[in-house]
């Protein structure tokens, strides 16, 4: 089983779209094991986005991103960072797939509804920035082999 890290953008809180954006994950069958909102800051948004500080759209995006809370969540399942990244789908919504997350609910490069961690190592990481310790939980599935019967 893997986890990745998601962020539901302050753009999802305004339009009303938390409950339509958890129900695309959970529907596919992901487990929430973790979900909290969160308002981030000028040094959580520095750590998380450090490989974009140069581009010129960046302080646009910290704004943005602290222009109301997020909602964040780790989710868990089998090849989860890669299920959730093909579920977001492209960076622009305009380019993003029609059925992606982005493609349905986005007409933006930067206003693109969510963040999902783009590998597992990633995903390591930016759990540990975004959940304390007893903030992801371990609970039993019973739908499990439901959802997995062997390939
Ligand atoms: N972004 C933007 N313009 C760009 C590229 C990225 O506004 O040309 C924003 C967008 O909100 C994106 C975030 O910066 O989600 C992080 O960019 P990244 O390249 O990590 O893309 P992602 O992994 O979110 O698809």
């Amino acid at each position: 089983m893997e986890k990745t890290l998601i962020l539901l953008k302050p753009c999802t809180v305004q339009r009303r779209l938390i409950g339509e954006v958890i129900n695309r994950i959970e529907r596919k069958g992901l487990r929430i094991v973790g979900l909290k909102m969160m308002q981030l800051d000028d040094a959580i948004l520095n750590e998380h986005y450090a490989h974009l500080t140069e581009r010129p759209f960046f302080p646009w995006l910290v704004s943005s991103m602290k222009s109301a809370p997020v909602v964040a969540m780790c989710v868990e399942g089998n090849s989860a960072v890669t299920v959730v990244r093909n579920i977001v789908g492209a960076t622009n919504g305009r380019k993003a797939a029609p059925g992606t997350i982005r493609g349905d609910y986005s007409m933006s490069g930067q206003e693109n509804i969510i963040h999902a961690s783009d590998s597992i190592e990633s995903a390591e990481i930016e759990m540990k920035r975004f959940f304390r310790e007893g903030e992801i939980f371990e609970y039993p599935d019973p739908l499990h082999d439901f959802m997995y019967a062997p390939d």
